[in-house]
């Protein structure tokens, strides 16, 4: 047999393997740098495995950094479809005991009044993954993960991998043939043992938790390795509709079922033959119902065979649920009950001063690592120095720390016992956590506020600085690739810059002189700083960093005032009163922006932004007014927009959306190819608009 390949053909060959090298990096590079989808996924992976088959057959082509190499370490892997959710996936509120779980009820009664009667139903809060799936003629269409809340990933064929999922339910059960449900994966813990007992015997890493297994199976590529786990699901939420489609003009969210109580929706799915932990789902005829499950739940959370990390409390009534709504994160209608905590007791070893973006300072121990809710534990916060004289903190002392929900760790108790004990035949010597005089970075005398300890030098403490171009150079802010705290760190020791205006004056010859800066790196960062120009300007308004404003607040504000001109005006002219009509934004956040706009960072902000021309694309503006106040429309029929533009419209001028034709209905805004809905309006001498019409109106 003859392996010799000539000379042309070599060259032919390598000239076909670069030219698959350089197409696939590129997609590779657009899809997860630059989020945009050049081909379709077929077609990367076509020439993926073309590229593969290659290097199969001619292992000495393979270049160093082929694409090759670096499929599936997380850089280069081909991934799943993005895809929008129908409704929002929200987070949920937290309340850590029963006196957080009274104020929610307070808050709630705030709104919808004492009065009124209400049901709660109380569930378990499964420890796993959230989905959402869409089934459109009674089957599975579409399974994606929770992602970003609004857009997600297609797993669909992993979801099919579930055993107990039902696929296809036969139309005769069905109330509504389309419907959304949510629900969460978990791997059961049986399972989980199982999975790790294996991997010890073949000497591979254990895995942390269930939780991290099963997120690992759910986003696997390939469905077989997903069919490998035993995945499971418990659904917890039920939407249905008149007609699901993706394109917003198809899709119809029904509000004439026949189910209005959340607890009906379990139980109904149940029939449906979904797994919604029916015998621990309760419904309770009040807030002291609700507390004495969450307690007996304390105790014998270990119980089940999967993890729960806290209970959910919902109201029941969905017309209660819709009066309550939703702030920009999360229902106000339900909130997760959190247990308390794992808890574990270690040494403190120091205790650092660290300070904030803000300049608050933080006195942050340093532990004997500990492990602690799986994870292991170097460092907890005590917050501020009333903690450190609450607790009576001492370096030295032996403490037990706690991880509540996602926040780091914290100190909670002193164990004082210890103190009396000797550490390896050594007694432990106690020194005390003083409160600093003066900033541990700039040496500015600190002032006292509330609780809090701050360094007063906004625009001068190195700490602050840096901190505010960490958040500035941050994915969800600027999204500066390549400028990560090293870097900052240089820039700044270097006095190369002083804010993060200043990047954006940075050259080639500034940045290629610092340590691990190659050519290439210093090109990378100062494109990254180029296109970061470009960004939205409610990404800009979240990188300025001011108090309560995220980037949540941030991109509703933008909606509205799509400019930082337009803002400060809305804010110092107008005293924010249209600000404060929006929706989610409630005066905390209007006295920080004011304080944002009247402080002297703000005077550098401003002639930063217009020095360097800075000039962000604006989202969609909204115009508020009360116009349609006390008006129901109904939408029907192909509209130039989306039937959500409209809605924005309509409730952006105080007036209601409803779904369906009434006595009651004000306006029928109707487009093309109107059916029912129409004929309906004219029956009951329901006005009719056209768009133009309505355009008008507006
Ligand atoms: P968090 O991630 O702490 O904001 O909690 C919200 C998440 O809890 C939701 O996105 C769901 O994934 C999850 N969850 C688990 N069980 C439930 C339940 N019974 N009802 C609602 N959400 C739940
Ligand atoms: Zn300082």
């Amino acid at each position: 047999m003859n392996m010799s390949v000539n000379v042309q053909d070599l060259s032919l060959l390598k000239e076909k393997y670069s030219e698959l090298q350089s197409k696939l990096k590129h997609w590779s590079h657009k899809y997860y740098i630059e989020n945009i989808s050049e081909v379709e996924d077929a077609v990367y992976d076509a020439h993926l495995e073309e590229l593969k088959a290659l290097e199969t057959e001619h292992p000495d082509l393979v270049e160093a950094d082929s694409i090759t190499k670096t499929i599936g370490s997380g850089v280069y892997q081909t991934s799943f479809t993005k895809t929008y959710h129908l409704e929002k996936m929200m987070s949920l509120d937290n309340a850590f005991g029963e006196e957080d779980i009274r104020d929610w009820e307070n808050r709630i009664n705030r709104i919808i009044g004492e009065e009124t009667p209400r049901e709660y139903v109380f569930e378990l809060k499964i420890d796993g993954l959230s989905i959402a799936l869409d089934y459109k003629n009674g089957k599975l269409y579409r399974a994606a993960t929770r992602g970003n809340g609004k857009v997600g990933e297609d797993v669909t064929a992993n979801l099919m991998t579930i055993k107990s999922l039902p696929k296809e339910i036969p139309l005769e059960l069905l109330e509504k043939s389309d419907f959304s449900i949510r629900g969460e994966v978990y791997l059961p813990k049986e399972d989980f043992k199982k999975i790790n007992a294996e991997r010890e015997k073949e000497g591979l890493d254990l895995y942390a938790n269930p939780r991290n297994t099963a997120s690992g199976a759910l986003r696997q590529l390939d469905p077989k390795i997903t069919a490998a786990r035993n995945l499971d699901a418990i659904f917890y939420n039920y939407f249905p509709y008149n007609n699901l489609g993706y394109a917003e003009t198809e899709q119809v969210k029904s509000s004439s079922n026949s189910i209005n109580e959340h607890f009906n929706s379990l139980e109904y799915l149940e029939k449906l033959g979904f797994h919604v932990n029916k015998e621990h789902n309760h419904l309770c005829k009040n807030i002291e119902e609700v507390i004495s499950l969450y307690q007996e739940w304390q105790e014998k959370k270990d119980s089940l065979d999967f993890e729960i990390d806290g209970a959910v409390v919902k109201v029941n009534q969905l017309d209660l649920q819709k009066t309550l709504g939703e702030t920009s994160k999360a229902p106000r209608w339900a909130t997760a009950l959190k247990f308390s905590a794992e808890e574990a007791l270690t040494h403190v070893l120091s205790v650092d001063m660290e300070v904030g973006r803000t300049g608050a300072i933080t006195p942050v121990a340093n532990l004997e690592p500990v492990l602690l809710a799986g994870t292991t534990v170097k460092r907890a916060t005590i917050h501020n120095f009333d903690q450190v004289d609450r607790l009576g903190v001492k370096v030295g002392d032996f403490v037990l720390v706690r991880k509540a929900g996602e926040i780091i760790p914290e100190i909670i108790k002193v164990d004082e016992a210890k103190r009396r004990q000797s550490v390896n035949g050594e007694t432990i010597e106690l020194v005390d956590v003083t409160r600093p005089g003066h900033c541990p970075v700039c040496g500015t005398a600190l002032e006292q506020e509330d609780t809090i300890l701050r360094c007063p030098n906004i625009v001068g403490c190195a700490a602050q600085i840096q901190r505010r171009i960490e958040h500035w150079a941050s994915k969800k802010a600027m999204d500066i690739a390549g400028l990560g705290p090293a870097v900052v760190e240089q820039l700044l020791s270097e006095k190369l810059i002083k804010n993060p205006f200043d990047l954006y004056k940075l050259k080639f010859d500034d940045l290629a002189p610092l340590e691990r800066m190659a050519e290439k790196s210093v090109n990378n960062l100062l494109a990254a700083l180029e296109k970061s120009r470009e960004i939205p300007f409610h990404r800009f308004l979240h990188a300025l960093g001011i108090k309560h404003v995220g980037l949540n607040v941030s991109e509703l504000i933008a909606s509205v005032y799509p400019s930082l001109f337009e803002l400060e005006k809305e804010v110092l002219g107008n005293h924010g009163v249209d600000l404060l009509k929006l929706d989610g934004l409630g005066e905390k956040i209007l006295y920080s922006l004011k304080h944002f706009f009247e402080s002297e960072i703000y005077v550098q902000v401003k002639r930063d932004y217009i020095d360097l021309g800075f000039d962000f694309k604006e989202l969609v503006k909204r115009e508020l007014s009360d116009k349609f106040a006390g008006m129901t429309f109904v939408i029907t029929g192909t509209l130039s927009e989306s039937r959500s533009y409209f809605e924005k419209i309509i409730k952006d001028n105080g007036g209601k959306v409803s779904s369906s034709v009434s006595k009651k209905t004000s306006y029928l805004l109707c487009g093309d190819d109107a059916g029912s809905k129409l004929t309906k309006a004219q029956d009951l001498g329901v006005e009719v608009l056209s768009e133009e019409k309505f355009r008008e109106m507006v």
